[in-house]
């Protein structure tokens, strides 16, 4: 086995020469990228700022508050929370502050674009509570409303809704889903780990003031170190804090905590705002390129999007989700195989892909880049080898 040395820098040598389109993952800064490496690592800090189970907590203590802080003013939130170790871990830690086990939860189906942490049985939200789930129409690939308000109806114990989602290429309308959430009398959580940084720079509706509590990840559209983060209304905080440690952590990772304080400083400075707006027009482009090529070899789902991410089916090219995906990672193109909703294949083949835009925009990209990208992705698929063409297009990035 190489050394760690070795394989870090075969990974660099890796991410800076393919193309890279998985919509969940980012380039961080050089300053996020740092904060991480230092001797913050090297200290417990148990509890929060100012009331902490450890000594020599006074530069942890400054860090943390910065971080809250920065959080609180870049969402409008009265509250943060900076600790969780994940975005799986903010939604485990949401549940338990508002909900107890054997509680009804409705949430987006993992089939349908949602993430195993809504209820999957697979996962600890599945096993602990008592998931109902609502899904797309057929029709219009969108967020079924009529289902959903069905769902409550014929629910009434229903204590908690989730909305948010991992795979859904439209905009999510929290406040008319949360409406209709109370109307039934549940309470209402928006998990934005992928739209975060959108919505953050106000590319997409802001969850905060019709939420309960806004979950979300630090590492996708956002730009941050892998991570979770949790802001609230002032009524939820010390429920979550306690939810968060002692209830599903022990010590928080402090030099991840100092790269999430780095990240929203970036995020809250104007330059974010245009990234993020260049995000979306990306991924507009990539579906627009897609549907010029042949709507029917690549069949847009809901006909667009909204967000920083195309989904495609692609049975049209007479091949599946895994194929694609391993064709284009032999030729240095990196997309993942997803389900569609109503996906007649299995999930370890699946009829679709998904494509984003986050990692190639850092790089300065803008959408005649992405045309081309989405025309190699076609030669690609046609049997071409584009290996030699993906390397040039990575170098006129830089
Ligand atoms: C990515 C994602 C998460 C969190 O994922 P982690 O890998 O645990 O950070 C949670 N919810 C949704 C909807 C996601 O897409």
């Amino acid at each position: 086995m190489p050394t760690i040395q070795e394989l870090i820098a075969r990974e660099r040598q890796r991410q800076t020469h393919s193309i890279n389109l998985i919509a969940s993952e980012n380039f961080v800064s050089e300053a996020i990228l740092n904060a991480m490496g230092t001797v913050f690592t090297n200290k417990y800090a148990e509890g929060y700022p100012g009331k902490r189970w450890y000594g020599g907590c006074e530069f942890t203590d400054m860090v943390e508050q910065h971080a809250i802080d920065l959080a609180r003013q870049l969402f409008k939130a009265e509250h943060a929370n900076v600790q969780p170790h994940s975005g799986t871990q903010s939604n485990l830690a949401a549940y338990m502050a508002l909900i107890k086990p054997g509680d009804k939860v409705l949430a987006f189906k993992l089939e349908h674009g949602g993430h195993l942490s809504h209820g999957a049985a697979f996962n600890a939200s599945g096993k602990f509570y008592k998931f109902v789930h609502y899904g797309v129409s057929r029709e219009t690939g969108r967020i079924d409303e009529d289902e959903y308000t069905r769902l409550l109806k014929e629910n009434p114990d229903v204590k908690l809704v989730v909305t948010g989602a991992s795979s859904y290429p439209r905009a999510i309308d929290f406040k008319r889903l949360a409406a209709i959430a109370r109307e039934h009398g549940a309470m209402f959580m928006a998990d934005i780990a992928h739209i975060s940084g959108l919505v953050a720079a106000g590319e997409h509706q802001s969850p905060v003031d019709v939420a309960d509590v806004v979950t979300m990840s630090t590492h996708k559209t956002i730009r941050g170190p892998r991570g979770g983060m949790i802001v609230c209304s002032s009524k939820f905080a010390s429920k979550i804090d306690r939810a968060v440690f002692p209830g599903g952590q022990g010590g928080p990772l402090v030099h991840v905590i100092a790269a999430k304080a780095a990240m929203l400083e970036e995020a809250l400075r104007p330059d974010f705002k245009q990234y993020q707006r260049q995000v979306v027009a990306n991924a507009k482009a990539m579906a627009k390129a897609f549907t010029e090529i042949n709507p029917k070899r690549y069949r847009v789902l809901t006909g667009g999007t909204d967000n920083h991410m195309v989904m495609v089916d692609i049975t049209g090219t007479g091949k599946n989700g895994i194929e694609i995906e391993n064709l284009l990672g032999e030729q240095k193109i990196y997309v993942n195989k997803n389900f569609i909703p109503y996906d007649p294949l299995p999930v370890t083949q699946t009829s679709g892909i998904r494509v984003g835009s986050p990692l190639l925009t850092t790089l300065g990209a803008t959408e005649q880049h992405f045309t081309q990208v989405v025309q190699l992705i076609d030669r690609a698929v046609s049997g071409e080898n584009v290996a030699t063409q993906a390397q040039s297009f990575m170098e006129s990035l830089a």
